[in-house]
């Protein structure tokens, strides 16, 4: 299986693919639940057993702003938290070049990323896909599952 984990290559294709993620979300909303979160649980399995997060840290180094400023304060120093608050991407506080510093202490929501193994995907996919153009798991899994469902662009 060939993966794309090259983040400027992955930022680029996000850039061209835009519409054409935004349909695939469109048909994915009218599939089968249970079918969809089989196939991507099992992307996922295989695609994030290749791929080294050590090596890429680049959700940690691109956060998205939380609605609740309470768990945005975990993540951003407090003199920034007014300056991220409304910003796409940032870098986390807590990062050290690509080493988490509380690695074992790290936020559930931080174990959880890039929530690709819960149920329910389809009902999920809009904020999951947000996060397409920054993770080579998400990216890769959401490329193979356009060609396990046969889907083309119409
Ligand atoms: S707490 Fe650690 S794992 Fe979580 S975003 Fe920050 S650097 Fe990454
Ligand atoms: S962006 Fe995705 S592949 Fe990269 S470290 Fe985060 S979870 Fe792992």
């Amino acid at each position: 299986m060939d993966l794309e984990i090259d983040l400027k290559r992955i930022d680029a294709l996000s850039k061209q693919r835009r519409e054409e993620n935004i349909e695939f979300r469109f048909y994915l909303e009218g599939q089968d639940v249970e079918k969809i979160d089989n196939i991507v649980h099992r992307l996922n399995d295989e695609i994030s057993s290749k791929i080294d997060c050590v090596e890429c840290g680049n959700c940690c180094l691109n956060i998205r702003p939380a609605a609740d400023e309470m768990v945005l304060a975990r993540f951003v120093k407090d003199e920034d938290i007014e300056k991220v608050k409304y910003v796409w991407g940032f870098a986390c506080k807590n990062l050290d070049g690509k080493k988490c510093t509380i690695y074992q202490d790290r936020y559930h929501e931080c174990r959880d990323f890039p929530y690709l193994d819960t149920d329910d995907f389809i009902h999920r996919v809009h904020g999951v896909v947000q996060n397409y153009e920054i993770c080579p798991i998400v990216f890769n899994v959401y490329e193979r599952l356009k060609t396990e469902l046969a889907w083309k662009r119409k």
